[in-house]
């Protein structure tokens, strides 16, 4: 749905932001675009809006050039969440929240009944914060505002930039697993930039890892994982501390996923072609079996007790990173 092809982007400085970009960004799915500081992220994010002009090269949006586009239209139908929430403070939670639906000239009906469904869609009371201030509120419960905002005249794709890194932990992983929820219920196209592993993790079905403006893989988390195309890749992964490094060092055994329940439980009924994994092998050996292999069997203490699937692995890592912090 959006594609990006050959895009390269200078700045006048002759600083070369990015470098002959070419990506596919499918319909509903959940993007993220992760890499060091200064790797070009935010200017890929704002060359989709036309935040910032492509120096060369062409993106479409549903196989129409974005130049092509209405810039008002096309600003309207691309949410956009930044890491400064940027609700504005003279006016309410719901006036916040229907300036777009407004802009698009929806009736107050609608517009009421959309704001109503979003609040709760994150949790937040209507009634209770619909008349209040954005200053009344936590940093975590303005940023689900910031959110919905994004959300509220029903635009095709979400662009977000770093929209958590300024909360606490515990407002920033509510934040991540309501996102998720939301976006499998919604279906929208979300392209959202992070320079932390453990958010692109839980929440990209599709990882970018970039730098020096060009992407280094473009991948599934699972396949990053168990198969990063280089070291810049697997370091990205490792940096940190002695905890993610472990990690991928095997340290940790199929034992730890049982342990926490991270499995499908099922009666086990014999197939053929199945994979077998012993709960004593190595978490590096689970991850070579899922590079071939959907559903692998766990066997504990000689019985079959479930499955293991790359989610499940995925859940797993991503809950190690968020305890020893950030990558
Ligand atoms: P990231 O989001 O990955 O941190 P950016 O896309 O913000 O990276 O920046 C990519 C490169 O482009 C950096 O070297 C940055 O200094 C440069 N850059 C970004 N915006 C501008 C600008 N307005 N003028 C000149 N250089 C810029």
């Amino acid at each position: 749905m959006i594609k990006f092809e050959n895009v390269s982007k200078y700045y006048p400085n002759d600083n070369i932001a990015v470098k002959s970009l070419n990506l596919n960004i499918r319909d509903g799915e959940f993007f993220v675009l992760i890499g060091p500081s200064g790797c070009g992220k935010t200017t890929t994010l704002k060359m989709i809006n036309r935040l910032v002009d492509i120096s060369q090269g062409t993106i479409y949006i549903n196989n129409k050039k974005i130049s092509e586009y209405n810039i008002h239209e096309l600003r309207w139908d691309i949410g956009y969440v930044l890491q400064q929430i940027g609700l504005f403070p003279h006016m309410t939670i719901e006036e916040n929240i229907a300036i777009v639906p407004e802009l698009k000239k929806w009736d107050k009906k609608k517009v009421n009944e959309r704001i109503t469904e979003l609040l709760e869609s994150v949790g937040l009371e209507p009634d209770k914060y619909r008349k209040r201030k954005p200053s009344e509120l936590s940093g975590g419960e303005q940023q689900r505002v910031g959110v919905v905002r994004a959300l509220a005249g029903d635009p095709k794709i979400i662009l977000m930039d770093e929209p958590f890194s300024a909360l606490d932990p515990i407002s920033r992983q509510k934040l991540q697993q309501d996102i998720v929820k939301l976006q499998k219920r919604i279906e929208k196209t979300i392209v959202f930039v992070t320079h932390d592993m453990q958010e692109a993790l839980a929440l990209g079905d599709r990882i970018c890892v970039m730098k020096d403006g060009e992407v280094v893989q473009c991948d599934t988390p699972t396949n990053i994982i168990s198969n990063p195309k280089n070291d810049f890749v697997e370091n990205f992964f490792k940096s940190g501390n002695a905890y993610n490094t472990c990690v991928l060092k095997g340290e940790y055994k199929v034992k730890d996923l049982i342990d926490i329940e991270l499995y499908n439980h099922y009666k086990y009924k014999t197939q053929n072609n199945n994979i077998i994994i012993d709960d004593e092998s190595s978490f590096e050996d689970l991850l070579k079996l899922l590079k071939d292999e959907e559903l692998i069997l766990v066997r504990h203490k000689g019985q079959i007790i479930g499955t293991i699937d790359s989610n499940n692995v995925v859940k797993f890592i991503s809950m190690q990173l968020e305890k020893g912090g950030d990558v």
